[in-house]
């Protein structure tokens, strides 16, 4: 099934999942009902390597339903170079990672990868340009050994060892029950929100993109977990360009450059140092999260 299927992995993996495991229907569902109404070019361009850099030239964006989130937008994001995003709720941080995955396409204005225009690319390639560490990752009724896999299908057992250690899970799965084999997902073993996120970490490490986008979790975690997680980001990061919607700023303090969103324009932008520094909005958030209250 999966070598017939293979152009389109996703689905894939949720065929053999709903064929193998019924109870995991409606699991898999959510992996198929991903919205998919952008369309591969006839004929797509070879992508390029590169060491993924990012561009959004005068790019235009509304929602649907919705009014206008960004106009004439303009952002350079060098191949290697850590961005965190951070900013009020509704200023557009998360319309801005789903339109460098091409979740929609823009009205007006390219956004391009490595040089090259995200719609004159192949899904396929594009998604092998990017890995995504989401809030919070989708676990399927099989072995934890298997859903790490699922960042590369290909990947040998002691390849997801690897990723499992540099993701700081190798530890608690090896405590579980029955280890790798433990069964995971809805009905599985229950796992804490820390250790989901550096499952997510384990699977983005597998699939080794030039491009690492993360949604930081809002929920709050323990010291330790907390600890672990920025060490495995801090590794994964590595060597690769990065764009993370960052809820503590303790995350984006190591990063290169902030950008401070307000209503989809980019209100302030340069190294978290120089803006603390600067004593704008960026500070205030600094500030006001030193007294406890959230960044968003
Ligand atoms: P942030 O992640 O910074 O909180 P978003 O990118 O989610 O901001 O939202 C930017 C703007 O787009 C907001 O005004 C929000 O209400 C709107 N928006 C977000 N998602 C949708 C959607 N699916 N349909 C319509 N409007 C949306
Ligand atoms: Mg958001």
């Amino acid at each position: 099934t999966f070598r017939i299927l293979h152009g389109s992995r996703d689905l894939a993996f949720a065929l053999v999942t709903a064929t193998q495991q019924v109870s995991a229907i409606d699991e898999s569902l959510r992996v198929i009902a991903r919205p998919h109404d952008v369309l591969d070019p006839v004929p797509a361009e070879p992508a390029k390597p590169g060491g993924g850099t990012i561009a959004f030239e005068r790019v235009s964006y509304r929602y649907p339903e919705g009014r206008k989130v960004l106009e004439d937008f303009s952002l350079t994001i060098p191949a290697g170079q850590k961005v965190g995003l951070v900013g009020p709720s509704g200023a557009g941080k998360s319309t801005i990672i789903s339109l460098i995955q091409r979740l929609d396409d823009v009205q007006r204005g390219d956004i391009l990868i490595d040089g090259q225009p995200l719609t004159a690319l192949a899904q396929d390639d594009l998604r092998a340009k990017i890995a995504v560490v989401p809030q919070d990752i989708a676990l399927f009724h099989r072995p934890i050994l298997e859903n790490i896999r699922y960042g590369r299908p290909d990947a040998s057992d002691e390849e997801v060892f690897e990723a499992a250690r540099h993701a700081f899970c190798d530890g608690f799965i090896r405590q579980l029950p029955e280890g790798y084999g433990t069964l995971v997902g809805e009905r599985g073993v229950r796992l804490s929100g820390g250790q989901r996120q550096r499952l997510g970490i384990a699977r983005a490490f597998l699939k080794n993109a030039p491009i690492l986008i993360l949604d930081e979790a809002t929920s709050a975690l323990d010291t330790q977990s907390e600890q672990e997680i920025q060490a495995a980001l801090a590794n994964l990061a590595q060597g690769r360009t990065v764009v993370a919607v960052a809820h503590r700023l303790s995350t984006v303090s190591a990063f290169d450059r902030v950008l401070v969103l307000v209503d989809g324009r980019i209100a302030e932008d340069g190294h978290p140092t120089e803006l603390r520094r600067r004593g704008g909005l960026f500070n205030s958030l600094w500030q006001l999260q030193a007294q406890g209250f959230a960044a968003e």
